[in-house]
């Protein structure tokens, strides 16, 4: 175990997936607006009750809290917010579900993200918690600082971008593909805002996996035999980090939502050297990766630890910072662009005191 230099995003989902960066905030305030007024009427209408309480003696105040709870875990935030609305006794009780406040505390800007991507309806809150409470990547052993929306699961960048299994296309292309009408896709569809016109584009996306199992299960309903392979044509029709927002991973010890640390050693190593690699791989890269390239410590470069498993990378990073060099800038450097504060680690994995990170002590 070893002590380093590491820093975390100061805004993950603006530097690192550049979501929305260019937009102003009150037009993302605007299109989420828009959305929360228009969700409830795109919903199905529920059936009616079979028995409907008398009216001289309203049902819900005689609920127990914990029966209330339960109903309250499997409503989406919109739903919730808008229960707030109705009377007091509801405020009062959705405000002290821990759940919905943990998350209305800490996980704000990914609320805010899934609301722009129009598919916060589909969720119910036990779901998010669950995951806000999951620290590792669902396909991996890395601390996972993304969610994926299509299945609400969390990931690491690594993941993310080579694992099939998180390929979004369009509904569109997804339709034509297998066959099937748009509305016959009984799965999260969500939009993506075009950011140089500021409105969303007409491209709705949804999960590629989940599609193809979708189909076998209707193909095998209606001629009981297996599907043919469709899944392959969709390969080159596919997005990978529009699917993602940055999503913080609550802590129960430490009480903080964690959003993921990162190497400051690795992160630098890249910085300086990214552009000689470039030039070697002889591409026109535009947005190129660490660690696809066999570089020695390419691996830690965007892979985002919690603050206890850092001084085992520590222990093994060829690139590692024990400390700053004089005159050198306290905040790291990602494509170019200042993103967070640096800060020292120890060995024991605790966050060292501000001044160790200081020029000149070791
Ligand atoms: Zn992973
Ligand atoms: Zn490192």
């Amino acid at each position: 175990m070893a002590s380093g230099l590491a820093y975390r995003f100061e805004r993950p989902g603006k530097n690192l997936l550049h979501h929305h960066s260019s937009m102003s905030r009150a037009r993302l305030r605007e299109l989420i607006r828009l959305y929360r007024t228009q969700c409830p009427k795109q919903q199905p209408r529920c059936q009616p009750p079979c028995w409907q309480p008398p009216s001289s003696r309203p049902l819900w105040p005689s609920l127990p809290l914990e029966i209330v709870y339960m109903i309250f875990l499997h409503l989406d935030m919109i739903t919730l917010g808008n229960l707030r609305l109705v009377n007091t006794l509801m405020h009062r009780q959705v405000d002290s579900l821990y759940e919905y406040r943990m998350l209305r505390t800490h996980a704000a800007e990914t609320l805010m993200n899934l609301d722009i991507a129009r598919c916060t309806h589909n969720f119910p809150l036990h779901q998010l918690y669950r995951e806000f409470c999951h620290p590792r990547c669902r396909t991996g052993p890395d601390f996972g600082p993304l969610l994926y929306i299509p299945t609400l699961s969390r990931v690491c960048l690594q993941c993310v971008l080579r694992h099939s299994q998180y390929r979004v296309a369009t509904l569109h292309d997804v339709s034509v593909c297998y066959g099937l009408p748009e509305d016959r896709w009984d799965l999260p569809v969500f939009s993506c805002v075009d950011l140089l016109e500021g409105q969303y584009s007409s491209d709705r996306l949804i999960d590629v996996t989940q599609a193809g199992l979708l189909f076998r299960q209707h193909w095998l309903r209606r001629f009981g035999s297996s599907s043919r392979e469709f899944g392959s044509a969709l390969q080159e029709w596919t997005y990978w980090l529009r699917s993602t927002v940055a999503f913080p991973c609550w802590d129960p010890h430490a009480r903080v939502a964690e959003p993921g640390v990162y190497c400051y050693g690795c992160t630098k190593y890249w910085e300086t050297s990214r552009d000689k690699i470039k030039r070697r791989l002889r591409k026109r890269v535009k947005y190129s990766y660490a660690w696809d390239t066999t570089s020695p410590g390419s691996k830690g470069v965007d892979r985002a630890f919690r603050v206890p498993d850092l001084p085992r990378h520590f222990s093994t990073c060829p690139h590692v910072v024990r400390r700053l060099r004089r005159g050198e800038d306290h905040t790291a450097l990602r494509f170019g662009e200042s993103v967070g504060r640096i800060f020292r680690v120890d060995a024991g994995g605790e966050r060292g005191a501000g001044r160790a990170a200081r020029v000149g002590k070791k």
